[in-house]
């Protein structure tokens, strides 16, 4: 793989080992559409490791062996990329980036980097908006990245906005990032302005810990994507940038309670689809309406044109996202008059049976860097407590029950 930055595009051309079609870290095949994608909002004159970090959260799931950029990066920055993907990247030839001093949240707007930002109200926000790409066809029109990018600059908070088309360098399953990090290219490439050492992403306990979204359904305390020794960790600290997941202890109904508790509660929007507010009908927009119905213990209010968007929940399980499901079972009340009726036979719906959920995995926390691990360990302690042995062992034997597959 061969990368060029030119005035925040970024082109690469692919070597004669290298496939358009590869693997995101999480194993998810995602296919090439186009090798250039441009990065707005961006100063053009941070460290090299840092524009190469960038492009490898665009470029590895495409490259085999070796990956040539077009300026010298760190002999530590080379190392991490071949620890982690047996790749030789070069030149090697610059000194690594020192570590900055602040920590940055990559701000979407959904409920997980609210409650982020609840822990560390001073971090300043850098949020990726999703721009048209000037050769590809946009088919996803309904997704107002606008709207959120409107709502991330009424929160008050220091804001960076990155716009980019990278989502779009992905032909199949659709439009989106080529791996999760690629929503941080922007951030990285800010770091040095905003003397960066830390970025935090809003990935919950499901996401770190449970193997959840579209992973392995199964404790991952190695998982290749956000534990600090895992590959991306070791990557983005070679860079200066840790890996900071405030949230990461913690389940989705913490993380909306939380939410809906801060002052920034108005500006919650997780839905990339509604203008004015959610559509209350996309998926998204009913699992969310699920969790935020047990936290706020009052019955279900999805609209009848919604029922499809339930189906994946209906089903047997495995699937990601089931303990929130089991737990919003266990919460709502009338939920057994409702679509999700059926799904009350795979689960024990006590509430007992999902209180782990309403804590905090004390791993999570320790895995913060030490800059950061205070303020989050603190701000736990007083509004969401630890787990206890015993709930702590539900998240290490997460999975035991299956397969490495998820269905
Ligand atoms: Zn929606």
């Amino acid at each position: 793989m061969r990368v060029t930055w030119t005035a925040g595009t970024l082109s690469f051309r692919l070597d004669p080992e290298d496939e358009i079609t590869g693997k995101a870290s999480d194993d998810y095949p995602v296919k090439l559409a186009t090798n250039s994608c441009s990065i707005g909002g961006v100063p053009d004159d941070a460290h090299p490791d840092l524009f190469a970090l960038a492009a490898w959260t665009i470029v590895a799931p495409w490259t085999r062996r070796r990956v040539t950029f077009d300026r010298a990066v760190s002999a530590e920055l080379a190392e991490a990329l071949h620890a982690g993907w047996g790749v030789e990247a070069g030149p090697v030839g610059a000194l690594p980036r020192p570590q900055g001093a602040r920590l940055a949240i990559s701000y979407s707007g959904g409920a997980d980097s609210v409650a982020a930002t609840a822990m560390y109200p001073e971090a300043p926000f850098v949020h990726f908006q999703r721009v048209p790409h000037p050769r590809v066809p946009n088919r996803w029109p309904h997704y107002r990245s606008d709207v959120l990018a409107e709502l991330a600059a009424t929160t008050g908070h220091e804001l960076s906005v990155v716009t980019s088309d990278l989502e779009y360098t992905l032909a199949e399953p659709r439009p989106g990032y080529p791996e999760h990090h690629a929503v941080a290219a922007g951030a990285l490439l800010l770091a040095d302005q905003l003397d960066l050492g830390g970025l935090a992403f809003g990935y919950e306990l499901g996401s770190r810990w449970l193997g959840g979204d579209r992973y392995v359904g199964r404790f991952t305390p190695d998982n290749p994507m956000w534990a600090p020794h895992g590959r991306w960790g070791r990557l983005f600290a070679a860079a200066g940038v840790h890996i900071v997941l405030p949230v990461g202890g913690v389940s989705e109904a913490v993380t909306m309670r939380l939410a809906l508790g801060s002052p920034l509660r108005e500006q919650v929007r997780w839905c990339l689809q509604g203008t004015d507010g959610p559509c209350r009908t996309c998926g998204k927009c009913v699992y969310k309406e699920l969790i935020q119905a047990a936290v706020e213990r009052r019955p279900l209010d999805i609209p009848r044109g919604a029922t499809n968007r339930a189906r994946k929940w209906l089903k047997k399980p495995p699937y990601g996202g089931q303990e929130m499901v089991q737990y919003a079972l266990a919460r709502v009340p009338g939920i057994e008059d409702t679509l999700f009726a059926p799904a009350l036979d795979y689960f024990d719906v006590a509430e007992e049976a999902t209180s782990w959920l309403d804590h905090c995995y004390r791993p999570a926390v320790e895995e913060i860097p030490e800059a950061w691990r205070a303020q989050t360990a603190s701000f736990v302690e007083a509004n969401v407590g630890f787990m206890t042995p015993d709930e702590a062992r539900r998240v290490e034997t997460w999975g035991a029950w299956q397969g490495e597959e998820m269905v």
